[in-house]
């Protein structure tokens, strides 16, 4: 279909289908705080929600031995979950289905540990530690990464992108007293290091977009998405010790 309309929600999945991860993160920053959690085993349930194609829970998988589930709204990035699950060998205790952060399809106090890294702020993260809580047995952890205020000054532009994005940004102490009232005692949090943007995100999506405009070029939709793109990591550039993805690790009370 040659004249078939792009849409930004096209150029995102696509030119983030490809990439190991789609959002800021690394295996070292997984593990590290996998490390703050007691008592997984293999009996062990586990949930990864917001887990596009699943590179971090594959990293988790690698790490222990019980069964993970990871749930996301796109289809074509829990396709490429599934099938990196399969090349890993690793579907028979790790599968990703469709579904909504926000309206889990679970039974209550099912999950030993709720996973979700770069995803909890497009639906809140009050609202989100809040809902996930119902589906976690008592003493079952949560471990989250959510984009925070690093310093006590909030640059107006930092405040109005990410506001603009739907989300805005809270302090780690703010962030700290919600998930304390959210039904969990507070375990860790830690800021994650600025090669998890740069080398592991921008990087990679900045030559996957690359390639994206080549197939596409004169396309105002995709030329808008890449200049908005461009703009969000030139901010991070500028403003990096403001702000950055904070892990917070709770444990349900
Ligand atoms: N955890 C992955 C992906 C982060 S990108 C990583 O760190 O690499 C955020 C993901 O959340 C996307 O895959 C997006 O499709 C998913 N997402 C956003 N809102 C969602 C919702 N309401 N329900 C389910 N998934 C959602």
């Amino acid at each position: 279909m040659e004249n078939k309309q792009i849409s930004m929600i096209d150029v995102l999945i696509e030119t983030h289908a490809g990439l190991e991860r789609q959002g800021p993160g690394s295996p070292e920053m997984t593990i590290k705080a996998l490390g703050f959690l007691n008592d997984l085993n293999r009996f062990s349930k586990v949930a990864d929600l917001g887990c596009g194609t699943g590179g971090q829970t594959m990293v988790l998988a690698q790490s222990i031995t019980g069964g993970i589930i990871g749930v996301d709204q796109s289809p074509d990035f829990i396709n490429i979950f599934n099938a990196n699950a399969k090349k890993l060998n690793l579907h028979d205790r790790v599968t990703g289905i469709v579904g909504s952060m926000k309206n889990l399809p679970f039974q209550k106090e099912e999950f030993d540990l709720i996973w979700s890294e770069g995803a909890i702020d497009s639906i809140g993260f009050e609202i989100g530690l809040t809902h996930w809580n119902v589906f976690l047995k008592t003493n079952g952890y949560v471990a989250v990464t959510c984009p925070s205020w690093l310093t006590d000054e909030h640059p107006a532009e930092i405040e109005k992108f990410w506001t603009d994005a739907g989300s805005g940004l809270d302090t780690v102490g703010y962030n700290i007293e919600v998930m304390q009232k959210s039904g969990y005692s507070f375990v860790a949090a830690f800021a994650l290091p600025e090669s998890c943007w740069t080398d592991n995100y921008f990087s990679p999506r900045e030559t996957a977009e690359k390639a994206f405009m080549q197939k596409h070029s004169g396309n105002k939709v995709v030329e808008d998405y890449i200049e908005s793109s461009k703009y969000e990591a030139a901010l991070y550039a500028k403003y990096k010790k403001h702000y950055g993805y904070v892990f917070y690790i709770g444990q349900k009370v």
